[in-house]
Parts: C-alpha cells; sequence; structure tokens
C-alpha cells in the first residue's frame, strides 16, 4: 500500500533558473484539460492542492511543490490547442523547453495522455521533442473510467501503438475512481528518490 504523497506548494516561476534547487525532480505536463491537475490532487489524496496551480496568474508558470525530503515535483503549463505547431511539432514556449533542458535532477517527465481521446497532434508533438532531447519520460494515461470496460485493453494498445510504445510502458489511471493511483504513486516516489542526471557517469 501507497501512501498519499505528501506535497506542500512552494513557489511559481516563469523560468527554471527561478526555481530553488532539488536533488530530485518530477515534471508533469499534458494538454489543457487532460486532467493534469486532477492526477496530481489524487496522488495526494487532496481536493485542492493542484488548484493553486490553476488561480489566475499562476496557469502559465512553472508550480513547484515539495515532496519532502528534498524531492519535488514542478507542473508545467498546460499546453493549449496551438502551443505545439502541428506542422513542425517542436515549437513549445521557451519557458517549457528552457526549463525541461536546464533543470538539473530531473529524473522524470510524467507525459499525460487522455486515456478517452488517445494521443492528439500535440501529444506526439510533445513525445517527439522528449525523445529527440533524450529526456527521461512516461506516458500516463488518464480518465480510465471515461472507456467502458469491454474497450479498456483496447483502447490501452491503441494508446501505446500511437505513442510508439508497448502497452506495458503506459499507465492509465482515474483520478475519479482512484484506478491505479497507488500504482502511479510508487513510481514517483522512487523516481524521486533517484537523483538520476546527477549520477550519470560522465562519458570518457
Ligand atoms: P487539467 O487542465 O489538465 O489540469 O485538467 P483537470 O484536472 O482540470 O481536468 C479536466 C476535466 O477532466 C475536469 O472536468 C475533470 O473533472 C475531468 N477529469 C479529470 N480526471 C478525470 C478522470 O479520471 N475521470 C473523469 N471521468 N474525469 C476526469
Amino acid at each position: 500500500m501507497s501512501p498519499p504523497l505528501q506535497l506542500q506548494f512552494v513557489c511559481s516561476a516563469p523560468t527554471a533558473s527561478a526555481l530553488p534547487p532539488t536533488c530530485s525532480e518530477v515534471a508533469t505536463i499534458g494538454r489543457s484539460n487532460v486532467g493534469k491537475s486532477s492526477l496530481i490532487n489524487a496522488v495526494c489524496n487532496r481536493k485542492d492542492l493542484a488548484h493553486v496551480s490553476k488561480s489566475p496568474g499562476r496557469t502559465q508558470l512553472l508550480n513547484l511543490f515539495a515532496a519532502g525530503g528534498g524531492g519535488t515535483l514542478v507542473d508545467l503549463p498546460g499546453y493549449g490547442f496551438a502551443a505545439v505547431s502541428k506542422r513542425t511539432r517542436s515549437t513549445w514556449p521557451e519557458m517549457i523547453t528552457g526549463y525541461l533542458t536546464t533543470r538539473v535532477n530531473l529524473t522524470m517527465v510524467l507525459l499525460l495522455v487522455d486515456g478517452e481521446i488517445g494521443p492528439t497532434s500535440l501529444d506526439l508533438g510533445a513525445l517527439d521533442w522528449l525523445r529527440a532531447n533524450r529526456l527521461p519520460f512516461s506516458v500516463v494515461a488518464t480518465k480510465h473510467d471515461k472507456v467502458k470496460a469491454s474497450r479498456r485493453q483496447r483502447r490501452k494498445a491503441e494508446v501505446a501503438a500511437g505513442c510508439d510504445l508497448s502497452p506495458a510502458d503506459v499507465h492509465w489511471v482515474s483520478a475519479t475512481k482512484g484506478t491505479g493511483i497507488e500504482g502511479l504513486r510508487g513510481r514517483i516516489r522512487g523516481w524521486l528518490d533517484t537523483p538520476q542526471r546527477a549520477a550519470s557517469p560522465e562519458p570518457g
């Protein structure tokens, strides 16, 4: 049994350079409305924690939460309908790319994909970008409860195939029903305890 994560809101910032240091960090990213705030609330067993990220003036900022033990979670702004160009699939706001490419001790990027509708072109652009930049990422599908039980297995396979992953690599959750939340908590705990980039041996 994995108890709720104890996250505390620390600060919002427009750039990674304005954030305090961390020993290990998990970032959450996804299209607006994918269910990111609901998921953060669910892993913490809180009703309102992530709404702090949605308060006026904060939706377009990096929102940092402390997990205790020095680990942190950063909730990135939801990418909107125009944030990633469909044609190039690469134009993310500098705030997001700057954060992702400079944040020391970023151990995992959780990319949320709506499990009911599958990966959109914006999500695929995000995946391409994460792969091209060799960042550690994990795909979390949301809204498990919105897909009929009889269709779930196929949908999971479709989401995975759309993301060029195997079904075992997609963690499907429901913030509403709690499905998969405990397992995800355990993984997040592991990433928060595991400084990765800092520990990577330098080549040569
Ligand atoms: P965000 O913009 O990514 O932070 O998305 P929200 O967490 O605000 O969720 C967007 C909408 O999806 C809201 O109406 C939520 O109630 C709904 N939602 C989020 N997660 C779930 C889920 O697991 N199941 C269902 N049925 N609805 C969800």
